[in-house]
């Protein structure tokens, strides 16, 4: 275990995009190992309503991940017109189509249709996205549960840099259902990684500033780009950035560039380890995605 410098000279880069890619070659071998025994293989489903730009281009990512691992994918797409009606007859199928592990279904979903229903008709065993009331349930009663992938993807880099967690003081930006949220929980477990004494923080949050400059470990999940500046943050701190804005940026070919909420120029020299986007967070979702895959397809959660 390596200890974060108190006030460091250099920043070292948490690499998501490699640890990511280590993940896939070490499930990659499991799933090979898998099909030589005769065993099934892994099939991850993919719901995609409508034409959002963003949602395409996750969806593709995973199904492309889905590949690299030798899983089967199948990818499920619906015009925004679907009925919520229909789209929980979808869901149902999927749930009793014995083939499919694991289904996650892109979101947000269009206006008209309660994202809160759909998750709710998923079964937690299929549930790979960790959203369900009963993943979530039993994660913060401690029980072996399918975990949001983003924030157990921020717990694995955590692991996996060495990071000493214990007895730190974490603050979290941001507490949505699926990432400030489930990761303060996770960080404020009884487990390696984790038993940090937590501040989840919020838009509601007085002192922001004050209470960041306490963190060892500061995790910003709120979705405004660049809002972490140097002034919010402790020297040696361990920054992870959670945010992935697209900014109009007129230099790329798509003429946006994704943009993190913290100001990494700024921040980086101060802090001892730093996540950067891309390449940061990003890339260990889909890889902490293809992980509960491959624990559904084990039926390591809930037995079959
Ligand atoms: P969200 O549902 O919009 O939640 C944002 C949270 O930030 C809310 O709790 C909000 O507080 C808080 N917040 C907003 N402005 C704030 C401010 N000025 N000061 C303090 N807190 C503030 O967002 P999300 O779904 O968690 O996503 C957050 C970011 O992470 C987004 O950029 C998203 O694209 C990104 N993300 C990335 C990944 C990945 O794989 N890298 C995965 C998921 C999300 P209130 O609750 O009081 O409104």
């Amino acid at each position: 275990m390596t200890t974060a410098p108190e006030a460091p000279a250099t920043y070292r880069l948490i690499d998501g995009k490699q640890t990511a890619e280590d993940i896939k070659v070490e499930i990659a071998a499991e799933v090979a190992q898998r099909k030589a025994a005769g065993q099934k293989t892994p099939h991850l489903a993919a719901i995609l309503v409508g034409h959002d730009g963003g949602s395409e281009t996750y969806v593709r990512n995973k199904v492309l991940a889905c590949e690299r691992v030798g899983f089967d994918s199948t990818l499920l797409r619906y015009e925004d017109d679907i009925t919520e009606a229909e789209l929980l007859a979808k869901v149902e199928e999927l749930n009793q189509d014995a083939d499919i592990d694991g289904f996650i279904v892109q979101l947000p979903l269009p206006k008209h249709i309660s994202s809160e229903k759909v998750i709710e008709t998923i079964r937690p065993e299929k549930d790979v996205d960790g959203f369900h009331p009963m993943n979530i349930g039993r994660m913060v009663a401690g029980l072996p549960a399918l975990l949001p992938a983003t924030p157990s993807g921020i717990v694995e880099l955590l692991r996996r840099y060495g990071l000493v967690t214990d007895g730190k003081h974490c603050v979290v930006i941001g507490r949505s259902n699926i990432v400030g949220t489930p990761v303060s929980i996770l960080l404020a477990k009884n487990l390696e990684p984790g038993n940090c004494t937590v501040t989840l923080c919020h838009s509601r949050t007085r002192n922001l500033a004050e209470i960041t400059r306490t963190a060892d470990i500061l995790v910003a999940a709120l979705g405004r780009p660049g809002f972490v500046t140097a002034d919010m943050v402790r020297p040696g701190a361990v920054v992870i950035d959670v945010g992935t804005t697209r900014v109009e940026d007129a230099t790329k070919k798509a003429g946006w560039a994704l943009k993190g909420d913290v100001n990494f120029e700024e921040v980086a020299p101060k802090a001892s380890y730093i996540t950067p986007v891309p390449g940061g967070v990003g890339p260990m979702t889909i890889a902490m995605l293809l992980l509960n895959t491959l624990r559904a397809a084990k039926g390591e959660v809930y037995p079959r």
